[in-house]
Formats: structure tokens, sequence, C-alpha cells
């Protein structure tokens, strides 16, 4: 069945590890809603989503990225210039799970679900809730990727119950570690995207005069003992349009003074190397 006239119900796989973010009790589905114990309940968008910032919790209207961010971001990530990226997250998941038959992933940061799209890649089942402090990120997530549960909420308090991960997975998200421990199992892994030295240098060099490179991160974590580092390294070009857009998803968009998209236009695009380091942890 086509999105039209879908029971909301119906999008929401499995299990349910979603909680509420009023009492931090386990939330069920009722119709098209999720209740918990003390008769807080939720609505269930229509895509399927389920909102549980706390409105206290909101330092705006519209956390997170706005739709015209969204829209930029889907439209960069779908051009593929960063399947190496996902491409790569698919393989680490793979030979960390080897033999598992049905993994649980907690994708903090989920932004549009680009990365989600890819998780059907993954050899092992698997129970997924990605969460986005954006809701209209999470909108574009849930109305395209309908194997995953999605959720409005925050890394700093993340939807979702304790000890119930096999897997959480932070690309360039808000890293708080005291809930990522909090949300996976006993011995339960993180894998948490960095962006590495060079990352974006070409983007950076077309806007910037004095351009640095990005601090090579590699922090220990309490809870966490650290496994192993993989780096993905690659070239672009992208057009002027193209550019636009992968400038929108970056830090720099919020950086920089006006004209910046103008510049990226007028120069017909650029070249760039692309870096991301995976670091992998284990929770202890
Ligand atoms: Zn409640």
């Amino acid at each position: 069945m086509v999105g039209r006239g879908l029971d909301p119900a119906v999008a929401v796989k499995g299990v349910i590890m979603f909680i509420c973010p009023v009492c931090k009790s386990k939330l069920n589905i009722e119709g098209k809603t999720y209740l918990c114990e003390n008769n807080h309940s939720f609505d269930i968008a229509k895509q399927g989503y389920v909102n549980l910032l706390p409105v206290n919790k909101k330092h705006s209207d519209n956390p997170g990225d706005s739709k015209d961010m969204v829209l930029s971001r889907r439209a960069f990530l779908e051009s593929g210039n960063y399947d190496c990226f996902a491409e790569k997250l698919v393989e680490i998941i793979n030979s960390i799970f080897e033999n598992s038959q049905k993994i649980s992933i907690a994708d903090c940061g989920c932004g549009e679900g680009y990365y989600d799209g890819f998780l059907r890649k993954l050899k092992t089942d698997y129970e997924l809730f990605g969460f986005d402090i954006s809701k209209e990120a999470v909108r574009f997530a849930s109305a395209k990727y309908k194997n995953c549960n999605f959720a409005v909420g925050s890394c700093f308090n993340m939807p979702v119950q304790s000890e119930s991960f096999d897997l959480a997975i932070n690309i360039f998200a808000p890293m708080v570690e005291s809930e990522v421990a909090r949300v996976l199992k006993n011995g339960g892994y993180l894998i948490y995207a960095v962006p590495g030295k060079n990352h974006l240098m070409g983007l950076k060099e077309l806007l910037y005069e004095n351009v640095y490179e990005n601090e090579e991160k590699h922090t220990e974590y309490a809870g966490f003992k650290f496994v192993e580092r993989y780096t993905v390294r690659n070239e672009i070009a992208v057009d002027g349009e193209m550019g636009v857009n992968l400038f929108k998803m970056t830090p720099y968009y919020f950086k920089t003074e006006l004209g910046a998209e103008e510049k990226i236009r007028e120069n017909h695009g650029f070249t760039t190397e692309i870096h991301f380091d995976f670091l992998v942890y284990r929770k202890i």
C-alpha cells in the first residue's frame, strides 16, 4: 500500500523501544498513539514517526535542521557522493556482528535517514530506532524508510530504553557518552563517525583566506573501550548547485558571511577531499 491512507500503526515495526519523554516509562501503541503507563500520549504522524521531544527541552519552535537544509542534505546524499561512507558503515557493522541473528540499533542524530537506508544491506536482521532533534529531518526519514522506527528526540535525552541496544551509531551528531552508555547493552558497540583531517578542505579553501586542518579526534570515553579506527578518504567534484547543497550540510553554513552560496555557484562548484574516521568503541 502506498502512503495515502496508511494506518500509522502499521508503519511501526517489531518491538517498541521508545520511552515516554515525560516519565521515562515504556511506550506502547494504542490505536494511532504511543501511550505510557501514566497516560502520557504521543500521536503517530501519518509518515509513521512520533515526536518525543518535550516542549520544555526545545530551545526554539523548530530546533535542528530546517526544511530547506533537509532538502539540501537529501539532494546531496542521494547524489551518491557519500556512498563510500555508508558502504563502510555497513561493512563495519557486518564485521562486528558476523554471526548474530538479530541486532538492535539506535541511530543517534539520524537526520533524513540516508545511512538507515543503507542498513538494508546488513547481513544480520535488525531493529532500528532512529531519532533526531529536527522534526523536518525525521519526517523525511520516516516517509522514505519504512523498515525503521523514527522519533523526534534529542541526543541529550535519548527517547529510547536503557540497556536495550547492541549498537549505537553517531554520525557527526552531538556525542553524549552517558546517554550512549545508558541505552547500550553491556558489551554493546558504538560507531562514532567524525570528520577526518582534510574533510572538505576544497570547500574551506573556496570560502576562507586561511584554512586549517580539522583536529584529529581520538577521545577516550568513560565506560567505553576503544576498539578500532576505520578511515575512509576520497575526492569528489561537485557543480555549483551540489556544492551549495553540501555547504548547507556543514557547520560552515552558520559561520560564514552572506554571499558564500553565490561564491560557490559562481565558481561552478569545486573539488574536495572527503574524509571520515569511524571510531568503534565497546561498552565495558
Ligand atoms: Zn509517561
